[in-house]
């Protein structure tokens, strides 16, 4: 998909100037950080954070499978220690596994010398359920130069989102769902969590699915959208 490979930077100086970082230094980061792929061809990527969770997740998985879609999870290391089963049965499901980092501690405010070693305990951990993750997201979405420059150097795409469901304020699957409908769009990333319950984002996927595919929209997984090789394998 070769077509949806370019990258969107229009929501980026947003994010720059919310998480305090000076104008100057935006154009290095926006060049590696992605929030959607910039194309007219009418596909969206579903990523859930945060998981494995007991409970979450199980329903999560039972929706993609109803809805036969392939979504891309950022997996907690400390929580798929907890559950790696539940990460070995999105694997065997056929979704993409990535990193979310091992604790959820804002790496932003990191050293590199935590960051490397937030980002190795998680690959140990996926590694060992067969899983190699290209694609980061930081924990919180709070990202600066330094920790944009360390995930590039250590060969992973910095993956945002651009439709932001706040699902982990745990509203309606119907509000869930309409916040998807207004704001997605061709290239979208749609963001929702698994590591929390209750949580109602895997009935708002089933409200949406449908919906969206009888509009056009196919459902890949983010590495599939942006033409990257690698994932769970
Ligand atoms: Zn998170």
């Amino acid at each position: 998909m070769r077509s949806a490979r370019t990258i969107f930077f229009g929501s980026l100086v947003m994010m720059a100037v919310l998480f305090g970082i000076g104008a100057n230094r935006c154009a290095s980061i926006d060049e590696v950080v992605i929030s959607r792929a910039e194309t007219t061809e009418k596909v969206v990527a579903v990523t859930i954070d945060d998981g494995p969770h007991d409970k979450a997740t199980p329903h999560m998985l039972d929706a993609l499978r109803e809805t036969g879609i392939k979504a891309t999870f950022f997996i907690l290391g400390k929580s798929a220690e907890e559950y790696p089963s539940l990460v070995r049965q999105a694997i065997a499901d056929g979704h993409e596994i990535a990193t979310h980092g091992y604790s959820h501690r804002n790496m932003a405010r990191m050293s590199r010398a935590e960051c490397e070693e937030e980002w190795e305990k998680a690959e140990r951990i996926l590694a060992e359920l067969g899983a190699q993750a290209r694609l980061f997201r930081p924990p919180g979405g709070a990202y600066g130069e330094a920790l944009v420059k360390g995930a590039k150097e250590r060969g992973y795409h910095v993956i945002l989102w651009d439709v932001d469901t706040r699902d982990w304020q745990v509203p309606s699957a119907d509000t869930i769902a309409e916040r998807i409908l207004s704001d997605v769009r061709a290239g979208s990333i749609i963001l929702l969590h698994d590591g929390q319950y209750p949580i109602h984002s895997a009935d708002a996927l089933r409200k949406v699915a449908s919906r969206l595919k009888a509009e056009g929209y196919s459902f890949v997984t983010v590495s599939e959208m942006l033409g990257i090789s690698g994932g769970a394998e």
